[in-house]
Formats: C-alpha cells, structure tokens, sequence
C-alpha cells in the first residue's frame, strides 16, 4: 500500500483517465460510424453517442464492444482533452500533488483480441509526455489501474485525496465514497447530486482552482482552507 504523500499545500488531487483526461469523441465517432450504430451528421461527443447507440436493439451490448475498442485498438487515436496540460502545469507550480486512479481493468471482457488496456494507456500516456519534466511531469508511479469502481474508491481513500475529479456522477454515487473528498464533476453543466460542482470544461476546473491569482499557488481556494 503506497503511503500518501501530502504537497506543499496539504492538497491531493486524484482524476480519473477515461473520458476525463482522455477525449474519445472522435475515435467513438469513427467506430461508431464504421460499425452502422450512428448515422453521419451525428453528434460528435460522447454522451450523444452513447446514448442513440442504448436506443438500438442490444444498444447496452453495443456500446460496451464499443468502448472495448476504443480503449484498446482505438486508443491511439484519441487525443488529450483541451486544457488538461495547463491544468498539470498549474498543479506542479503549485505543489499541488495530483493522481490518475482509473477503473480499467487489464483486458475488456466484449474484446477478443486481447489488447491490454492498462499498457496501452500507459504507452499512450508516454507518448503524449506525461512522464517527461517538460511534458505533463507526472510519475509513472502515481496512475493506479484498479479493477472495480470499489477498488478505486478505496484507492482514492488510501492516498489521502482532497479532491477527485471524474467524468461519471456513479463514481460520487458510491456509498463508500469518502465524505470529505470534494466532487468535481468534468464535462457536465450541472449535477443534481448534493456537494456535487460539475464544470463544463476544464479551463472552468483551471478556473475554480487558480483564478483570481497571477500565480496558482496563490489560489483563491488554497487560502479559503
Ligand atoms: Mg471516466
């Protein structure tokens, strides 16, 4: 068991990968079309996607070999999603410590060919230059790949977040969730679930944490703690 490890400013932020730090829209597209589930002209993003396809017949199974592929096969196509680097860049000027605990285990169950997910995304996330200083200057050793949503909320637990950031609301859904980690819901307008903040995007995240200040350590949350 890692022992958690507190920065500077006592904060730890955990994100999740899939669909909060990574950007399918346009592989799901792709597929989606290549596969007749969507129509062209369709809504390019994922939430549209997802949910025409769970209107098909066997919709649910659909989308499950969907997403198989995408983040096996189809990883290499998917890009970054918009302001994630200088989000990063902020949280390391500000010592800020941050995480990537994702639920993803090693092989998707719908895929046959057996693509590793957990390697390709750590191969993905070399070649977008997470683990460089002058790239995103994350460690390799602060993503976890846990196998059950239980398993990652607990994985969020032991490493003492402050916060945690993720594009599902049944993450925060959990019961064990712990009750003093603050939600951050990405890519959504609104939340109804209570001690929920959904952003719409992550220059809007950038914004909560560090604007008001020339410099991020200097953010207006930092001194309301
Ligand atoms: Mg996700």
């Amino acid at each position: 068991m890692p022992k958690a490890v507190y920065s500077v400013m006592g904060m730890t932020l955990g994100i999740d990968f899939d669909n909060t730090i990574v950007n399918y829209d346009q592989v799901l597209y792709k597929a989606a079309l290549e596969a007749g589930l969507i129509k062209p002209g369709a809504e390019k993003n994922k939430k549209g996607i997802r949910d025409s396809i769970r209107k098909l017949p066997d919709g649910e199974l659909q989308w499950q070999r969907l997403q198989a592929h995408v983040y096996g096969r189809g990883m290499k196509d998917s890009v970054l999603s918009e302001g994630v680097k200088a989000f990063f860049d902020a949280c390391r000027a500000a010592a800020i410590r941050v995480a990537i605990v994702s639920h993803k285990t090693q092989f998707a169950s719908m895929d046959e060919g057996g693509v590793n997910l957990r390697d390709t995304a750590l191969r993905w996330m070399r070649e977008k230059r997470f683990f460089d200083s002058d790239g995103l200057g994350l460690s390799p050793e602060s993503v976890y790949f846990e196998s059950t949503r239980r398993e990652k909320i607990e994985r969020i637990k032991s490493l003492g977040c402050t916060h945690f950031i993720d594009d599902l609301e049944e993450t925060f859904l959990e019961e064990a969730f712990p009750a003093g980690v603050e939600r951050i819901l990405y890519a959504q307008k609104s939340s109804s679930l209570k001690g929920v903040k959904a952003f719409g995007s992550w220059k809007e995240i950038y914004d909560y944490f560090f604007a008001g200040s020339r410099q991020p350590g200097q953010s207006r949350y930092s001194l309301h703690r």
